[in-house]
């Protein structure tokens, strides 16, 4: 047979070919059904082949699909920047669309920038991350991302930015055991400004609830509001990568709500659009947008597609998904429910080292030893192992590794729909146990 036309992610590989959707459900053309454990890439939000958002986008395409950026503007358009931005907290009242996280993360990367420059201020030019870290594949996002295996092949075209330590308790990076540490993660920060001196430094940018790199990592709740206090002594800006973690997923519209802490800058994707089309935003401050408005008064990012109409009118019609069937207090409800039945499991299986989330935001970390926390050697592969026997068993959860240099961070995301409900959990979690016992 014939290599196939389409590049798919690993060459070579049979990917079944989905015939359509419904709920949290696939099903493929040989008949096979598929739990979607893991929302895609944490993306189906609301669940697959949802009709209201069929209507919505034929709603749209009937009169028109798109307009140019710099020529019009659309109802659909102003309307789903209105949403966002009522929604945000603090002045957070503007919103740039883009078409994927990455380019949302790299906008914010660029108004961070610009924001100094229209001041005058030239040399803040760099982003501080995190070791445990993704931004985004794009160059820009790809240089504030501490995600090895993504960035080996590229590093010389990737800018050197500084990164902190990840507030990762359970294997925390300073080998430090929280409360006692006092977080000294947030510390740490401020000694990497002190370092590279606070003039160089634009902003630090940080997932509220490490995803795709770590697998649901939490922070201790001292911690943004630790981040704040410094960024602020040092005017620089923080921006909240919630490409993940945004539109509900963690049982709030923001994560940074957990902790009453407002960022400068929110870049947003996935669960924005919940997989019905390609469209991401990035939310920015009055006091940004001031200066901008008071200086060359144009925010220097933008793509052809950015603010289409056809994409807004989806947008909308998801965030009215979401508000109609409460999909934010869901997600805070099942997060609970599945977290406890999750944690039955680490009972009964020693290599289930953690079990942690915020709504429906849930990881499993596996260690060799659950009492030392010593992670298993890299050619285990534990996790790809793992997802393979429950994809065959049809369900799907996501992986999330490669973290971390040197340091395999066997993690999987289990992260349904937000409409998932507790009997659907339980078959979730029925059929995770059964994958598990056969990796043992
Ligand atoms: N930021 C975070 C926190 C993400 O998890 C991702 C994707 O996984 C991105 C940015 C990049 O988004 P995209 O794949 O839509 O470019």
């Amino acid at each position: 047979m014939g290599r196939s036309h389409l590049i798919k992610p690993v060459l070579g590989n049979n990917y079944p070919v989905i015939s359509h959707g419904k709920g949290i459900y696939l099903y493929d053309k040989e008949g096979n059904q598929y739990i979607d454990g893991s929302s895609g890439a944490i993306t189906a939000n609301i669940g697959h082949g949802v009709h209201e958002i069929a209507e919505a986008m034929w709603n749209q395409a009937k009169h028109v699909s798109f307009v140019y950026r710099s020529q019009f503007t659309s109802d659909a358009a102003e309307q789903l920047a209105e949403k966002l931005a009522n929604y945000a907290p603090g002045d957070l009242n503007s919103v740039f669309f883009v078409n994927s996280g990455s380019e949302a993360t790299e906008t914010a990367l660029k108004v961070a920038i610009q924001y100094f420059q229209e001041q005058g201020i030239v040399t803040k030019t760099k982003v501080i991350s995190r070791w445990t870290s993704y931004h985004g594949i794009t160059l820009g996002a790809l240089s504030m991302s501490g995600h090895p295996l993504r960035r080996q092949r590229f590093t010389s075209l990737l800018e050197d930015f500084p990164a902190a330590p990840a507030p990762y308790c359970y294997q925390c990076p300073l080998n430090e055991t929280y409360p006692g540490c006092g977080v000294k993660c947030a510390d740490d920060l401020e000694n990497i400004i002190q370092t590279l001196g606070p003039d160089q430094i634009a902003a630090f940018i940080a997932e509220p609830v490490i995803g795709a790199s770590g697998g649901a990592i939490v922070p201790p709740d001292e911690y943004f509001k630790k981040i704040r206090a410094v960024c602020d002594k040092y005017n620089i800006l923080l921006i909240a990568d919630e490409v993940m973690t945004g539109m509900g997923r963690t049982g709030k519209m923001f994560a940074m709500e957990h902790w009453n802490v407002i960022p400068d800058i929110i870049a947003l994707g996935k669960g924005m659009s919940a997989g019905y089309t390609p469209m991401a935003a990035t939310i920015v401050s009055d006091r940004i947008m001031d200066v901008i408005e008071a200086g060359t008064k144009v925010v220097m990012s933008g793509h052809t597609f950015s603010a289409n109409p056809q994409s807004a009118a989806v947008c909308l019609a998801v965030i009215e998904f979401m508000e109609k069937y409460k999909l934010q207090e869901n997600a805070a409800a099942m997060g609970e429910y599945l977290v406890n039945h999750l944690q039955r499991l680490q009972w009964k299986y020693p290599l289930i080292g953690d079990v942690r989330g915020k709504g429906l935001l849930c990881g499993i970390e596996f260690v060799k030893d659950p009492i030392t926390r010593e992670p298993f050697e890299l050619s285990s592969k534990v996790v790809d192992r793992l997802l393979s026997i429950c994809f065959t068993k049809g369900l799907l959860v996501y992986p999330a590794v490669g973290g971390v240099t040197g340091f395999s961070g066997d993690s999987i995301l289990v992260s349904p729909p937000l409409t998932v409900t507790k009997e659907q959990i339980s078959d979730m979690v029925d059929i995770l146990d059964q994958s598990i016992s056969e990796l043992t």
